[in-house]
């Protein structure tokens, strides 16, 4: 069997008495971009402070490429890379003395560095700018040279905290192309911690955290799937009440979400109407739809996620999507 790129096993973190981790357990295979999906404060950084080697767990053991984080953290720096929220460019280098300097500090030199740093800036799309100082460059071009610094040293394992926060759509695409790009050229394993569904949704395979443990792990259709074609919600003012008739009365299996009761059941639309007919008074609103990654978060976490909070609370019910 391959080594996988990460193997996390029995990941619990503490802060002082702060419980930042789980008991999590996960395995990311070479090659793949995988995301942990979570809301602000689920654990995130933390998994990618230990993955990058800059504190040790309080319990279980991380590994990349099946060396030990904690007892080999030298050689494991050497297989990553890391781009974070806030970029690790000088602003006032141009973009290829930026590249070059970090290349240098990678023990890159001479025609290696350039043609590595050449190699990069065609692929990403940034070589028109390559003697633009960083600070005159747009937050998405800024974002792609980040990246391209991230990947100087050839990382088998390339971290990606939220790493495109506050760009704009057409600029997150670009960023994701350009990513997907370097992943098949170069066979890089990408992991990625993000609180955005759609960007969760275009991983190979995503992991969701909800306050410090991963409550489910699969490719994002997979886990669609699991929630059935299609799922019932239900708005209502007792949503306890409301499931606790709904199971008894129709003996199926039902979920509380915030507000709403969540059921999956074999003919929805059929079922709606009989529904209405038995406890019609008790809902507020209800929607059919087939299930997104939004509900995949809510049925396993039992809450909305707080950034997409107004969404999918207007989804819910049933109001118009403002994407
Ligand atoms: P964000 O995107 O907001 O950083 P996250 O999912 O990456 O969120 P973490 O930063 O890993 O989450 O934080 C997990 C929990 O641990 C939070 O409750 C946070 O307040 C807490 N925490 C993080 N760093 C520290 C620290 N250095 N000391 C104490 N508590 C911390």
């Amino acid at each position: 069997m391959q080594t996988p790129a990460v193997d996390i096993e029995g990941v619990t973190h503490r802060y002082g008495g702060h419980v930042a981790l789980r008991d999590v357990s996960l395995q990311v295979p070479p090659g793949m971009l995988y995301g942990l999906l979570g809301p602000n404060g689920s654990g995130k950084t933390t998994l990618f402070r230990i993955l990058a080697t800059l504190m040790p767990p309080s319990e279980g053991r991380a590994q990349v490429f099946g060396l030990d984080t904690t007892q080999e953290p030298d050689t494991v720096r050497q297989r990553l890379g890391a781009v974070f929220q806030a970029e690790a460019l000088d602003e006032n280098l141009t973009v290829r003395e930026n590249l070059r300097f970090q290349a240098s500090l990678y023990g890159l030199h001479g025609a290696d560095r350039r043609n590595r740093v050449d190699a990069l800036l065609t692929r990403l799309n940034v070589a028109d700018r390559a003697g633009q100082a960083v600070s005159s460059l747009s937050g998405g071009l800024r974002r792609r040279v980040d990246l391209a610094r991230g990947l100087l040293h050839r990382p088998d394992l390339l971290l990606l905290d939220e790493p495109t926060s506050g760009l704009d759509p057409a600029a997150r695409r670009t960023f994701w192309a350009a990513a997907r790009r370097l992943q098949e050229a170069e066979g890089t394993t990408l992991l990625l911690a993000t609180h955005l569904m759609d960007e969760a949704a275009r991983c190979d395979r995503v992991g969701i955290l909800s306050n410090g443990a991963l409550v489910t792990d699969g490719a994002p259709d997979a886990l669609k799937a699991e929630l059935g074609n299609e799922t019932l919600w239900l708005d209502t003012e007792s949503p306890a009440a409301l499931s606790d008739r709904v199971e008894a009365q129709f003996g199926v299996s039902t979920q509380i979400v915030g507000s709403t009761v969540q059921v999956a059941p074999s003919d929805p639309p059929a079922f709606l109407s009989a529904l209405y007919e038995a406890v019609g008074d008790r809902i507020r609103s209800a929607t059919i739809r087939t299930p997104t990654l939004e509900d995949v978060f809510m049925v396993h976490a039992g809450t909305v996620p707080d950034s997409d909070q107004e969404r999918v609370l207007a989804q819910v019910t049933g109001a118009q999507d403002q994407d």
